[in-house]
């Protein structure tokens, strides 16, 4: 295939959340694993909804997913375009001008569901004659445009649905443009997609009939269609959709609550899959395991507690390539040999500064049997410390002491850490030294 073009459109009119972070992973990784380009297009025709701090903001939390767009264009820079594919629809007949207020809609479409029928737009615009037309122009009326729907079934191979079809006999002539001479989404969408070529849409069920709409509008200006791929949705556990709203799901909320960028990454795309949702160290190991075929078509479940634990799962292997900016810029200036021992222990990555502290001191040594931190002292080994020391100096310490077990390696844990759990203290130990050591074992604050 030419290289792929994706794209990710959101509107400027909210943070993102983990539901609608998904076509943007979807996306991304498609990009990756077919050698492909990513194009992030703010759809912020929606002046008065659309606000550049949320621009930002989705940028900010795409980067913080690690998804970094070949390009980046915005709506509101294009109106001039969109002028004249509407130009070009008015004059092939596909864009008429409508003058019903929403009342008068409203109205009809009540007395259409009374009757027993579908409340389809009746096409009532399209029968105005020119004189009618100029009377409701000189009243002050604008119009808002429709496009005029070919009533037939549109047919296309999903990427993710496989064979899939809408009968657009059944829906109504969706309205284009505003009274105001604004956009709604659909036509600019289209128009973009052929202006910068791109090549897959790839974007939420939920957009599966305008995917039927969009289709007879690409064929109406004479472009050629992309391929379409429509994943499934994301609920809340108990089955509802995730709203916008809900901000202790937006990517800022989890970033700062400490989950890992990756973990959401992996959830967001495994979670509806045949795959089983597993730890990745980076997106393209990910883009490895995302198949759009094999996406499940039934809802995706949302967990958050699935959210943390893979959150750990995933800082529990990560490479300490991975993280040394992370822990430098939580003041830990760490080696590998540090985050090995680590990283297990984690559930958050800032937990890695109490173990810092651990390592470097000083500390409160707890002290519960002076003697035996005594004799242990006395059998510590010389450096260089290596991974064989603590156990080395710990069988010579249980031979010396008639200790074994808990009772062994308990006090010195709590004389060497100052506390009961942690870190495998053979990793630990040479990480803290034996002058540090000797004084922890003496008591000594260090
Ligand atoms: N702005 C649209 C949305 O956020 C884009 C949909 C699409 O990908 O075409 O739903």
């Amino acid at each position: 295939m030419t290289t792929p073009l994706v794209r990710f459109a959101p509107s400027p009119t909210g943070y993102l959340h983990i539901g609608n972070a998904r076509p943007a992973l979807f996306n991304w990784l498609f990009a990756r694993r077919h050698g492909g380009r990513f194009l992030l297009r703010y759809d912020d025709t929606d002046l008065a909804r659309s606000r550049p701090e949320f621009a930002d903001a989705i940028a900010g939390d795409l980067g913080w997913l690690g998804i970094e767009p070949d390009l980046v264009i915005r709506q509101s820079e294009r109106l001039p375009i969109y002028d004249a594919a509407a130009d070009r629809l008015r004059a092939a007949g596909r864009l008429y001008p409508c003058f019903e207020t929403a009342d008068e809609l409203d109205r009809r479409r009540k007395r259409q569901l009374a009757r027993g029928l579908p409340p389809i737009y009746d096409r009532a615009a399209l029968k105005l004659t020119a004189e009618q037309r100029a009377a409701l122009e000189a009243e002050g009326r604008k119009p808002h445009w429709r496009f005029l729907l070919e009533a037939r079934e549109v047919a296309w191979d999903d990427l993710v649905r496989g064979a899939s079809h809408v009968d657009c006999a059944s829906l109504s002539d969706p309205v284009l443009v505003r009274e105001d001479g604004s956009y709604l989404y659909t036509l600019p969408s289209v128009v973009d997609d052929v202006e910068t070529g791109v090549t897959h849409v790839i974007r939420g069920e939920d957009h599966v009939t305008n995917t039927a709409v969009q289709i007879q509008i690409f064929e109406a200006l004479g472009a050629a269609l992309p391929a379409f791929g429509h994943h499934n949705l994301l609920t809340t556990a108990s089955g509802e959709g995730l709203s916008k709203r809900l901000g202790h799901l937006s990517l800022r909320g989890l970033r700062e609550s400490g989950v890992e960028a990756l973990a959401v990454a992996a959830l967001a795309v495994l979670v509806g899959s045949s795959d089983a949702v597993r730890p990745v160290a980076s997106l393209d190991e990910l883009a490895g395991l995302v198949d759009l075929a094999h996406v499940s078509r039934a809802p995706a479940k949302f967990d958050e507690h699935e959210l943390e634990s893979l959150s750990a799962r995933t800082l529990h292997q990560l490479p300490f390539d991975a993280v040394s900016d992370r822990l430098e810029a939580l003041g830990i200036a760490a080696d590998e040999p540090f985050w090995l021992a680590v990283r297990g222990n984690l559930a958050k990555l800032a937990e890695a500064k109490a173990w810092w502290q651990v390592v470097r001191g000083p500390i409160a040594p707890v002290i519960t049997d002076a003697g035996f931190a005594a004799s242990a002292a006395a059998l510590l080994p010389a450096e260089p410390f290596d991974a064989t020391t603590w156990k080395s100096w710990t069988q010579a310490v249980g031979a010396a002491t008639g200790t074994k077990g808990k009772a062994l390696f308990m006090p010195l844990r709590q004389a060497l850490t100052g506390l009961e759990h942690g870190p495998e203290l053979a990793a630990l130990l040479p990480l803290i030294g034996r002058d540090k050591a000797l004084k922890r074992l003496a008591g000594e604050a260090a």
